[in-house]
């Protein structure tokens, strides 16, 4: 059975600015027009009201962080500091049980916020770890027809990250990680343009928690598998102190030294990115996942990213996990993302297409997802419908972009991923929001009695 949106007030695509229908057959977009008329056995949508985007594409998160948000011991600590209060602290206690609560309540505000693919950078590995953590977060995104990207973190050894060397953990040995790591992509990568499920290699940090061999390592398993690659970088300035000091040189020169640039490759961050690793990330190709809420909130500084847009650095967004970005929303990504770099480089710094470009079409790209991203015919259908039809949006002289510019609350009255409805009549499909919040509840408790 296909679908056909009529009526909406506007939709974001560059195919056909003046649209108002489009039409979904299987998991594709099939006609984008005006006055289409329905064809038999189609479902029509009526969009009046709403206005449509592409599904947004978050390219950076920590699902298991949902149920860590507003920790009081980390609120007014520096990224180090919060690492160790937060979640090293309570991560090596979280159960597969746990992790699926927490993956269904990470999951549930991307579906509400309007994200359609998510990114999640899983780092709950150590030499012990129960495969079933992993699997909790896969099987929360297949319940929930969200597509995945599951980067799959790594620490293989404490070094000089402050989270890690402060709880104790044991790190996996580089050899258990890549077994790990090749029983995990047999059963679940997909490598498709449009795939639901992808996994990347993703150490947790280049410079504080693997080797260089490691990091050799895991570069070559990664291109022999055509896997994506992803790691914090430079999020703060102890990342290049600390490259200098193990490395003789800078930490955008080390990635380079080992092979961590290029097109396949993503950073969270980058906050602390000079000229130089602008260049460097623009010449090779490598992506940045833009976290301003994050930034913000540890005090970490702003990524300059209208610079590296203009030097044509791949740019996407990403929420960054609740427990240092209380919203779990790319609305507020986005919003931010807008006014933040007005707010120091000028009014000329961002428009509201391009950031929310980076929002979408930025993190298909970033992420390798070759079909998803656009509103156009051919492309996989991954749209969302804001009810613009309220009170605080009715005022606006620019329908399409009420969302991004009046940010949170908004609806998603509609959702669809690769052609499936996951939100219908502004509710999560196949979720009770009660029960959600009961189990999440829940989950904190045993998390304290445990911690
Ligand atoms: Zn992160």
């Amino acid at each position: 059975m296909g679908y056909l949106i009529r009526n909406a007030r506007a939709i974001f695509s560059s195919q056909q600015s003046s649209a108002t229908d489009m039409r979904l057959q299987g998991n594709r977009i099939t006609a984008l027009g005006r006055d289409l008329a329905p064809i038999e056995g189609e479902r029509v949508i009526d969009a009046s009201g709403c206005v449509v985007w592409p599904g947004l594409v978050n390219t950076h998160h920590h699902l298991a962080q949902s149920i860590l948000k507003g920790v009081p011991q980390g609120l007014n600590q520096r990224l180090g500091e919060w690492l160790g209060s937060v979640p090293y602290r309570f991560w090596p206690k979280i159960t597969p049980e746990l992790m699926y609560h927490a993956a269904r309540l990470g999951l549930y505000e991307m579906l509400r916020s309007g994200v359609t693919t998510c990114a999640d950078h899983h780092y709950l590995y150590h030499r012990d770890t129960s495969p079933e953590v992993e699997a909790a977060v896969w099987q929360a995104a297949d319940e929930l027809g969200i597509r995945l990207a599951l980067c799959r973190g790594c620490a293989t050894e404490a070094g000089s990250h402050k989270g890690m060397a402060r709880h104790a953990i044991v790190p996996e040995s580089l050899e258990l990680a890549l077994d790990r790591l090749e029983s995990s992509r047999r059963r679940y990568h997909q490598p498709a343009g449009d795939a639901m499920r992808r996994l990347v290699v993703a150490p947790t940090s280049l410079i504080h928690s693997s080797n260089p061999r490691s990091l050799d390592a895991l570069a070559d398993y990664a291109r022999r598998h055509g896997l994506r690659r992803h790691s914090h970088l430079l999020e703060v300035s102890f990342d290049e102190t600390q490259a200098q000091e193990k490395y003789g040189m800078s930490a955008i020169d080390y990635a380079d030294a080992r092979g961590w640039l290029g097109e396949d490759v993503w950073f969270a961050h980058l906050v602390k990115s000079d000229p130089h690793a602008i260049d460097r990330l623009a010449q090779t190709g490598t992506g940045i996942a833009h976290c301003p809420t994050s930034n913000c909130r540890l005090g970490s500084g702003v990524a300059p990213v209208p610079d590296m847009a203009r030097a044509g650095v791949p740019i996407g967004l990403g929420v960054d996990g609740s427990a240092s970005s209380e919203s779990g929303s790319m609305l507020q990504e986005m919003n931010l993302a807008w006014l933040i770099h007005r707010a120091l480089g000028g009014p000329e710094a961002t428009t509201l297409e391009s950031v929310l470009s980076w929002g979408s079409a930025g993190g298909a790209r970033i992420l390798g997802l070759d079909d998803v991203g656009e509103l156009v015919v051919g492309k996989a259908a991954d749209l969302v419908l804001y009810d613009i039809d309220q009170p605080r949006f009715a005022g606006v002289h620019y329908p399409l972009m009420a969302p991004l510019l009046c940010a949170e609350p908004a609806t998603v009255k509609y959702g669809f991923i690769n052609g499936e409805p996951v939100t219908v009549d502004g509710r999560v499909a196949g979720l009770d929001e009660g029960d959600l919040t009961r189990q999440v509840q829940r989950s904190v408790e045993r998390l304290l009695g445990s911690a």
